[in-house]
């Protein structure tokens, strides 16, 4: 029997999901981190199959193994693995979109043009096109988010960041990097489609607030405040400006031009 290929499968509720190991922090390519989290807890009731390491050289903490088609999940199981009805999860999607898009405008003057990330049904863009003006375009894998917001609010939606070619005034990344399991090179293309002047926002579950947030089956990393201005100085922006609430990261990330 070979035991390797099971050890690479993995089940998860009803699904089950092909993983690999992770032989270097995904932050920062070292080899010097140790285990953070054992596999012994629990995710909404559920044990969750990965441990989690701690970079002791970036501050990053990642899962041990990670799942190797992350896409193929994002796109037919992840809303049906949440387990919410989809209306539900809409209204609690507009309240988000109404905090995030009242907190954008009072943080930055220049907005013209602004891509959101993981944009789900697409109310943060619908809210900064009508209510600020700006000219938005939506990343999302989603299929059925993606026509929601195409078909219901008329936006422009690309499945992935790589589909687009434009040059954006700001983009927003709102509980969307702890999902990315190769974070550096997807910083370097998120940096390409920000203009020079341009800010990126994000926004993470803290390794610091609630255990249960930010410690997920489908989060392979963990961010420290450190571990993410450290993660973002890599790949080439600067720390703009950095507020602390509660439970998330939230920062605002300017393109250093000199790296
Ligand atoms: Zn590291």
């Amino acid at each position: 029997m070979d035991t390797k290929v099971l050890d690479q499968k993995i089940r998860y509720r009803d699904i089950e999901l092909e993983t690999e190991p992770i032989n270097c922090c995904p932050g920062c390519d070292g080899d010097n981190f140790e285990l953070y989290v054992g596999i012994d807890w629990n995710d909404i009731g559920d044990k969750i199959p990965f441990e989690y390491m701690r970079c002791n050289d970036c501050d990053l903490v990642f899962q041990s193994k990670r799942m190797k088609n992350p896409n193929q999940y994002y796109q037919s199981y992840y809303r049906k693995l949440l387990r919410v009805p989809i209306e539900d999860e809409l209204i609690s999607e507009w309240l988000r979109a109404e905090r995030t898009s009242t907190f954008l405008m009072r943080s930055i003057v220049s907005m013209d043009k602004c891509l959101d990330v993981g944009c789900s049904a697409g109310y943060l863009l619908q809210m900064m096109k009508d209510i600020y003006g700006c000219e938005v375009t939506g990343v999302e894998l989603s299929e059925e988010y993606s026509n929601y917001a195409q078909e219901h609010l008329g936006l422009t939606v690309v499945p992935t960041i790589y589909d687009l070619s434009d040059k954006y005034d700001l983009i927003t990344m709102v509980h969307i990097l702890e999902h990315i399991n190769d974070p550096y090179p997807y910083l370097l293309r998120i940096k390409e489609l920000l203009a020079d002047d341009g800010l990126l926002y994000i926004q993470v579950p803290s390794l610091v607030g609630s255990f249960q947030k930010a410690f997920r089956f489908h989060h392979p990393l963990v961010f420290s405040e450190k571990g993410l201005i450290n993660l973002l100085e890599r790949a080439g922006f600067w720390l703009y400006s950095n507020t602390i609430p509660m439970d998330v990261l939230s920062m605002f990330f300017g393109v250093d031009n000199e790296k």
